[in-house]
């Protein structure tokens, strides 16, 4: 499962800049009384493809959507494009538009066309006139490879066509940062590959991701930082090749252990 997209990545537009897209400090968060994330600092610079990596439960959902406020943290800081999320709703619209995310199930609008999909949040969030908005939402289309699919309805597509959908309907926010949620978990292996396939063509546009993922070829190709989480911290983080070849602590040894 984790030998896919290693082909012939660009790395030529993936540059780190030393902006600061997003910052996090001390972050906490609680489910009740369950304490989910421990003290989270991750700092994410402008241009960075950042791989999560760790075993079910250890709070890597949690935290990625903690940056665009789907879940909130309780104590600590997290700044992302300079904006604080806070209480203050202002912030969470700016933070909500400059950020997208794709889920593992990839929540379209099953009576609604892909087109509308895909214009919809344009439309009325952003306010964009229909034509121009349609026009944006080709674009993408014929970015995830699917413009011959505009008419259809999310039932008559593929798994790995209405993934590509939904990472297109998200760029149309034309979001500075994306979040990817196991983007091709839900899907046959036949079409993980057309998945990873856009989401490296996005890295090789120098978007700036994170990606929870258990496909470690993408982390390879890809990424230029693999984080390791367990039990709500982040335990270990490191370049691709040092991280799968020399794993420093022993929940990481293990957890690659089972997965590669
Ligand atoms: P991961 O994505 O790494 O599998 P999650 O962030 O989904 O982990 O979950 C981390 C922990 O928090 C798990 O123990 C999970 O059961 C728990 N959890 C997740 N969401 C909720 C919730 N809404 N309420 C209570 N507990 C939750
Ligand atoms: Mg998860």
């Amino acid at each position: 499962m984790q030998q896919q997209a290693t082909e012939t990545v660009d790395r030529s537009q993936m540059q780190v800049s030393d902006e600061v897209a997003i910052q996090i400090t001390k972050m906490n968060k609680w489910y009740g009384s369950f304490h989910v994330l421990r003290d989270i600092d991750l700092t994410v610079h402008r241009g960075e493809r950042i791989v999560v990596a760790g075993p079910s439960g250890s709070g890597k959902s949690t935290m990625i959507r903690c940056i665009n406020r789907l879940e909130e943290h309780q104590a600590g800081q997290i700044i992302v494009d300079g904006t604080e999320l806070g209480s203050d709703l202002k912030n969470i619209d700016k933070i909500r538009s400059e950020v997208g995310m794709v889920f593992q199930h990839f929540n379209l609008f099953p009576h609604l066309t892909i087109l509308e999909n895909c214009t919809l949040a344009p439309i009325w969030v952003r306010k964009i006139p229909k034509k121009e908005a349609e026009a944006t939402a080709m674009h993408f289309l014929e970015k995830v490879k699917i413009p011959e699919q505009a008419n259809k309805y999310p039932g008559q597509l593929s798994g790995g066509q209405q993934q590509r959908v939904a990472i297109a309907r998200s760029l149309c926010m034309k979001p500075r940062i994306m979040l990817f949620d196991e983007p091709t978990s839900a899907l046959d292996p036949e079409m993980i590959k057309e998945v990873l396939d856009t989401m490296v063509s996005l890295a090789e546009e120098g978007m700036t991701m994170i990606c929870v993922t258990h496909e470690m070829g993408f982390a390879q190709a890809v990424a230029n930082r693999v984080i390791f989480m367990d039990a709500g911290q982040i335990v270990e983080q490191n370049e691709p090749n040092a991280f799968f070849n020399n794993p420093q602590h022993e929940r990481t040894k293990l957890f690659l252990s089972q997965i590669l």
